[in-house]
This record gives structure tokens, C-alpha cells and sequence, in this order.
């Protein structure tokens, strides 16, 4: 069995050597460390190891995990879709939203957002294939939801999330990646001050970061496996195979 601490620096010598093949600074690349599933005794081991980033998709989870660890200087981003229902507490509980697919959501969470916290950090989910599994707005229609979001005041727009379909190989999750890439370069071309690219995960964080990804959601690199049947599973994370 691998620590979590040895399995968070391995991941972070991926990152640095994908960074070094890319001809990018290492520290352009954050690692969101997606912990869903996974007990708070798993964040503390990585906490430990120092991360503190973490990403849940699972929001009643995510909410207990936060008030377990209440003690911790964590950053939460939510990674995971997001119902109109559910939204104040997206606005309530986290520093992040990646999943924003729609203006009423995000006009939801800025009309949530507590005014003593500070904006909700907000990227837009952008679907390249036209996957029917996959959440997401078209390339086409991400320009126009980004300029309305971004005047939202409990909002801060801050980029694009993208979730391929798996691929075959290296070559091709690069060539995904580079789409939502080119949809991004367009925003920050339209005049919005974005700056993150959320791309990449366990089994192609070197693709997405070769393709401009500045943010990493990995998970299964740094905590094992998750058991089938997944949400809301929380598990006795040492001890966890993978
Ligand atoms: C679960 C999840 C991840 C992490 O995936 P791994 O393959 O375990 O690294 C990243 N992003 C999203 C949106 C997820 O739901």
C-alpha cells in the first residue's frame, strides 16, 4: 500500500515533468486533489502532505466533510453537477464552482453567495464533442453565457472546466484538449479577464497540461481507486486498494 503522501508527490513529478515537457512554468499548473468518496481522515493525510485543494461532486458529502474538517485552512471547489435546488449550498459552502452550464444556476449562486464571503469563483463546463453523457454548453454558446455570468456580482468568472470522453492515447486527449483550449484563447480574446483552464485528470493530466490546462483535477492518483456505486460511499481511506 501506497501513502497518500507518495502517491500526492508522485502525481506532483507528473505535473512537473509535463510542465517541463511543455515548455511551461510548473507553477502556471494547480492540482485540485478530488476527494470525493473519501473520508476527512484521507484530506487530513493529504493536507499533511501539503494540499489544500480539494474538489468533491457529491454536495451533501462535500458539506459533512467541510464541517468535519472545520479546522483546516481548505479550499473547496465543487467539480460536480450542480441542480437548480442544490445551489445554496454551492454558494454556501464553497470557494469554487466548476460545473456552470446554464445562466440560472450561476444567477442562483450569485444571488446566494453570502455577502461575507467573497465571490464565488465560477468556471463555465464546456462540452467539445457534443457528448449526450456529458454536461456542458457548446462552444458556440460559451462566449455569450461567460459575458453574462461574468457581470454577475456574487460571481468571479474565472474559466472554463472540460471533461473528455476517454481517449485512446497521448495524441489524441491532446487534440480534445486543444478545443477547449481554442474555445478559452477566444474568451480571454473577447476582452474576459479568465485565467484558469480547468483540464486533466488522473489518466491524462499530461495531455491536458501539453494542451494549456491550468488547473488538474486528479483523484484516483492520489487517494485509490473509488468503490463502484460511489457517491456518498465514504470510506475508511487509509486502507483504501489502489
Ligand atoms: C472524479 C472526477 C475527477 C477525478 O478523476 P480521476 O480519474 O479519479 O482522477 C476529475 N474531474 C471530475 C469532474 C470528476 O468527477
Amino acid at each position: 500500500m501506497t501513502s497518500i503522501a507518495a502517491k500526492l508527490q508522485r502525481v506532483r513529478e507528473r505535473i512537473r515533468q509535463a510542465c517541463a515537457a511543455a515548455q511551461r512554468p510548473c507553477d502556471e499548473v494547480t492540482l485540485l486533489a478530488v476527494s470525493k468518496t473519501f473520508g476527512p481522515q484521507a484530506l487530513r493525510e493529504a493536507h499533511a502532505a501539503g494540499q489544500s485543494a480539494f474538489g468533491e461532486n457529491y454536495l451533501q458529502e462535500a458539506v459533512a466533510k467541510r464541517a468535519a474538517l472545520i479546522d483546516l485552512p481548505l479550499q473547496w471547489h465543487c467539480i460536480g453537477p450542480i441542480q437548480g435546488n442544490k445551489t445554496r449550498l454551492v454558494a454556501e459552502h464553497f470557494d469554487w464552482a466548476h460545473t456552470i452550464d446554464r445562466l440560472r444556476i450561476a444567477q442562483r449562486l450569485s444571488e446566494q453567495r453570502p455577502r461575507g464571503l467573497p465571490p464565488l469563483n465560477v468556471c463555465i463546463q464546456l462540452n467539445v464533442e457534443h457528448s449526450p453523457t456529458k454536461a456542458g454548453v457548446s462552444p458556440d454558446e460559451l462566449e455569450p453565457l461567460a459575458h453574462e455570468v461574468a457581470r454577475l456580482p456574487g460571481l468571479v468568472l474565472r474559466g472554463v472546466m472540460h471533461i473528455p470522453e476517454p481517449a485512446p492515447d497521448f495524441a489524441a486527449q491532446k487534440a480534445v484538449h486543444l478545443r477547449a483550449r481554442a474555445a478559452f484563447d477566444r474568451l480571454r480574446e473577447a476582452g474576459l479577464p479568465v485565467d484558469t483552464l480547468s483540464m486533466g485528470m488522473s489518466d491524462d493530466l499530461e495531455a491536458a497540461i501539453a494542451a494549456g490546462s491550468t488547473l488538474v483535477r486528479v483523484g484516483t492518483a492520489i487517494f485509490g481507486s473509488r468503490s463502484p456505486g460511489g457517491a456518498g460511499a465514504v470510506q475508511a481511506a487509509p486502507g483504501n486498494p489502489g
